[in-house]
């Protein structure tokens, strides 16, 4: 007889691992399974962990090599340790997915490894390479994330042309790397690389970086990026690639359709993620993924079959770890009775480059798409007593408003630590606050935050105090 659960979970990733959780403390009987050996899906083991890892320790060693001078620290014989640099990344990862494993015994959650796929609509199989079993569940949350897009015209091959995966685990500096996408992995992978001494060059299709962010916030990175030498190939189309044994060269067109021959050591593919549904056997239970090969559910994250739900990246919307853990919980909350909350308009995107970009709501253009009236108001970090102290003067917040009733309706920053400060931005945005609201609360001095309230005034009334 096969073992039988009130909830299974199919994917260990944030989405996954945290409905497990949550599960397990409103009382239910939960197994999870996961077909790699560690937990924590993309994000800890090949995502925002390592990346966020190696992003800190670039970060500093660009600090130590360019800007300790200005506040009179000499440094003299500062060495990279790329290798060391890479173990410390590679121990962040095992730190925190060993954490993983311990909330999952904590929570009493059984662990399996394998993969899982349909027999029924209430039935598992789980294959590992010792065998397989059966197991059975009242709720079946499917939570296997995505995998890179691949562009056709570039092939993988893992060595001389990569996807973030590889670019997370080099052996080597190299000297040169082109990345194909200008999107969020595009600039933070180059930032990475551009700090410790790479030839970085980004070729983007579109007219700037990270398209899907307000246009202000892509043109503004792009200026503290070129700052750092990463170079840039806008409205660019890759045609294909040729290789040698010591170098790739990337062909591809400019908007005037001049031919471009671009030769680095290594070329990155980060055009992109797809949702991963592979061999899970939808097509056994009648689950038909939608044109974009994701997972159709409803607000409760029901698929088109009982008692099977979906969260994640494998439901498409913003890939972001922070929503598939929050879809996972509002998910479970259902299934357990509950009233479920979740809130996709307030979902902050954040973007780790130095200075950090981040956002909540919508954009201009697309308030200008849905032709709502709004009023904005921008503050530079310029003119920020904390920003100049810092010697952090690039970027600016921008508040967007509802030009009739003050409503918030999104908030841009480019700026340090911009991603934490987006935080204060969610709750204001899920309070329904205006622009006014945020002006009259009082932010301590000298801080960054102070740029928000500024740009909140501005957006009010025009009446910053500081400009
Ligand atoms: P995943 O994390 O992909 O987890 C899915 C899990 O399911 C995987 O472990 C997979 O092995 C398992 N699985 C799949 N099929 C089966 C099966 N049939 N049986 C058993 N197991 C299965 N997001 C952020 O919010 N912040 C960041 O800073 C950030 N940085 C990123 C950096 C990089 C380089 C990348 C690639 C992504 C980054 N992301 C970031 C995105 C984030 O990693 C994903 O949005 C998030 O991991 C999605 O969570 P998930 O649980 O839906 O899926
Ligand atoms: P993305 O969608 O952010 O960016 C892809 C970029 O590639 C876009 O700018 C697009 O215009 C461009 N592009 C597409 N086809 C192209 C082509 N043929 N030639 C040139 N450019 C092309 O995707 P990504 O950067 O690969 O990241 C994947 C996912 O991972 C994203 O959904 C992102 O949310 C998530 N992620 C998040 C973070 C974070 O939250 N900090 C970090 C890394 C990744």
């Amino acid at each position: 007889m096969s073992d039988k659960y009130q909830l299974v979970v199919i994917g260990a990733g944030p989405g996954g691992y945290v409905a497990a959780i949550r599960a397990a403390q409103l009382g239910m009987n939960v197994a999870i399974i996961e077909k790699e050996d560690t937990l924590g899906g993309t994000c800890l083991n090949w995502g925002c962990i390592p990346s966020k890892a190696l992003l800190d320790s670039s970060e500093k060693y660009y600090e130590a090599s360019n800007h300790f001078d200005v506040h009179g620290i000499g440094v003299t014989e500062l060495k990279l340790n790329f290798k060391k640099m890479m173990a410390r990344k590679k121990d962040v990862v095992l730190q925190t997915t060993k954490g993983i494993d311990y909330l999952m015994s904590k929570n009493k959650i059984t662990r399996l490894l394998g993969t899982a796929s349909f027999v029924g609509k209430d039935s598992l199989m789980v294959s590992n390479s010792k065998g397989e079993i059966s197991i059975q569940a009242d709720h079946i949350i499917i939570a296997s994330g995505s995998e890179v897009t691949p562009l056709e015209s570039v092939p993988v091959d893992g060595k001389q042309i990569i996807t973030s995966t590889e670019a997370l685990s080099l052996e080597k500096l190299p000297k040169s790397l082109v990345i194909i996408g200008g999107g969020v992995i595009g600039v933070e992978m180059g930032s990475i690389y551009a700090r410790l001494g790479t030839k970085v060059t980004v070729v983007e299709y579109m007219d700037r970086l990270l398209p899907t962010m307000d246009a202000e916030s892509g043109k503004a990175l792009q200026k503290s990026l070129k700052k750092i030498g990463v170079n840039f190939s806008l409205k660019t189309r890759v045609t294909g690639v040729s290789k040698s044994k010591k170098f790739v060269t990337l062909h591809a067109e400019d908007s005037n359709s001049k031919e471009i021959n671009i030769e680095s050591e290594i070329v990155l593919v980060a055009i992109g993620r797809r949702p991963y549904t592979e061999r899970l056997g939808l097509d056994s239970i009648g689950i038909k993924v939608n044109e974009r090969g994701c997972i159709p559910v409803n607000e409760r994250f029901e698929t088109s079959v009982k008692g099977v739900y979906a969260i994640g990246d494998v439901i498409g919307g913003a890939m972001l770890a922070h929503k598939a853990s929050e879809e996972g919980v509002a998910c479970v909350e259902g299934i357990a009775g509950k009233a479920p909350f979740f809130n996709p308009h307030t979902i902050p995107g954040v973007v780790y480059t130095w200075p950090e970009v981040a956002s909540v709501g919508f954009s201009e253009e697309q308030l200008k798409e849905k032709k709502v009236a709004y009023k904005k108001g921008s503050f530079p970090f310029k003119a920020s007593g904390r920003a100049r102290a810092a010697e952090e003067s690039d970027g600016f917040i921008k508040v967007l408003a509802d030009e009739a009733t003050d409503e918030v309706l999104g908030i841009h920053m480019v700026g340090p630590r911009a991603a934490d400060m987006i935080s204060e931005a969610v709750l204001a945005m899920e309070y329904r606050a205006s622009a006014q609201d945020i002006g009259m609360i009082i932010h301590a001095h000298p801080t960054y935050s102070e740029v928000l309230k500024e740009a909140a005034l501005m957006a009010h009334d025009k009446h910053p105090i500081h400009i």
